[in-house]
């Protein structure tokens, strides 16, 4: 069926991503005495550089996204059992700290065409045990973050960020991040911004913002401790390393100066594709609410699997064969569908919590339909800012000219 030469005939585009501000930065960083974050200036211009995004009174810089929002719930100081609201559709990291604090991630179901998490679905969640919701603004499109605030601000739960997909992105206008209690942000190497592997947790709250750095640093309180060196190394609490060091923090540093230019060229590649495939019967372009700013760091969209032979298999195959990167349902299963979860195996083949009574969950009985039907019928386009608009018109052609072939 597929005649000749694939539609895309040349190589997946790749961008540029460091020159010669990392250079500079990375050439002063060597010159310094000291690589240690506290008191350096790089990792001071990375929480400089950041704040020019999202004005937040309280900033860390850590070692990952993961780090990020480990910091963010171990700062709620969750007691052992204690639940966390989370979408089954993102990334491990989001469900790491959750279960290294002893604390329940409860999965809430999805929205179908933004694929963020149904507010609806949240509140039917809540517990007596609940004590935050995290919100993730998958691919960079953000959740509805009003009704998640409501729902939060009704039931005395914390609302958590995770920005790790949604550097630039804008909830009616305002960056995402600062509307929930916490916004948690990723420079692993795949993400719009990397500076190999890095993260930032913000918070505007006072009680959570004096106490950010030493959930990250062993507890120890470095504040405290340039006003009597007997508090630095006194931890109250336990908590791991998750320190930056400078050269990460200068890199992270030199590239935000980026992210304007990164996150318009991607809306705009993303909006090409949308006008295209929206022409198409049984092609589902993903969703973002009116005033909101998606900054796609994926292009996600679904096929009405009933119209097209073969179904998300044969789609994605064909595709492959026109010579497009893409990937199925972008995760092969839900996060509650990971063997970790089906054994409960979280500490040494057990889950204390479970085994002290604290908890009932059994990930085994979890089910979420809507996220189940995502990854069912889904395909995430990979792209990037270096993609041109000719690339961006043979990606179209390949996804239509697909579609066309295998409609029933
Ligand atoms: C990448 C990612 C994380 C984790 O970030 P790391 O820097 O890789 O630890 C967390 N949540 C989401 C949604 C992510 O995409």
């Amino acid at each position: 069926m597929n005649t000749g030469s694939p539609i895309i005939d040349e190589a997946f585009p790749r961008p540029v991503r460091w020159g010669e501000p990392e250079l500079a930065r990375l050439a002063e960083t060597l010159r310094q005495p000291s690589l240690f974050y506290w008191k350096g200036p790089q990792t001071a211009a990375l929480l400089a550089e950041f704040r020019k995004h999202h004005a937040f009174k309280h900033l860390t810089a850590c070692s990952s996204g993961t780090a990020a929002l480990h910091i963010a719930v171990a700062a709620l100081r969750l007691r052992p059992g204690d639940e966390v609201i989370v979408p089954p559709i993102t990334d491990m990291g989001s469900v790491i700290g959750i279960l290294y604090q002893q604390a329940v991630p409860v999965f809430a179901d999805l929205e179908p065409r933004t694929y963020n998490l149904d507010p609806a679905a949240v509140r039917r969640a809540v517990t007596a045990r609940t004590r935050a919701i995290m919100a993730v603004h998958l691919a960079g499109n953000p959740c509805d973050l009003a009704a998640l605030r409501a729902i939060a601000d009704e039931h005395k739960l914390a609302l958590i960020e995770d920005c790790a997909q949604a550097w630039g992105a804008r909830y009616q206008g305002r960056p995402v991040g600062l509307i929930g209690d916490f916004g948690c942000y990723s420079f692993n190497d795949f993400k719009h911004l990397s500076c190999g592997d890095g993260g930032v947790v913000g918070t505007n709250i006072d009680d959570y913002g004096t106490s950010l750095q030493k959930w990250g640093d062993k507890s120890y309180d470095r504040v405290a401790g340039e006003k009597d060196a007997a508090l630095l190394r006194d931890p109250a609490d336990l908590a791991p390393n998750y320190r930056i060091t400078e050269p990460q923090a200068a890199i992270a540093a030199a590239q935000l100066p980026r992210l304007d230019a990164i996150v318009a060229r991607r809306r705009e590649i993303a909006a090409q594709l949308t006008v295209e495939l929206a022409k198409v019967p049984g092609l589902l372009p993903p969703e973002s609410r009116s005033g909101d700013t998606h900054s796609y760091w994926f292009y996600f969209f679904r096929l009405e699997t009933a119209r097209f032979a073969g179904g998300q298999a044969a789609f994605a195959a064909a595709l492959r064969a026109e010579g497009v990167s893409l990937s199925e349902g972008y995760l092969p299963k839900p996060v509650y569908g990971y063997r970790v979860f089906q054994t409960h195996n979280f500490f040494g083949g057990a889950w204390p919590v479970r085994d002290a009574g604290l908890t009932s969950m059994d990930y085994r009985q979890v089910r979420c339909p809507v996220a189940e039907a995502i990854i069912a019928d889904g395909l995430l386009l990979y792209m990037n800012e270096a993609m041109s608009d000719a690339y961006v018109a043979k990606l179209a052609r390949a996804v239509t000219t697909v579609a066309a072939r295998l409609q029933h």
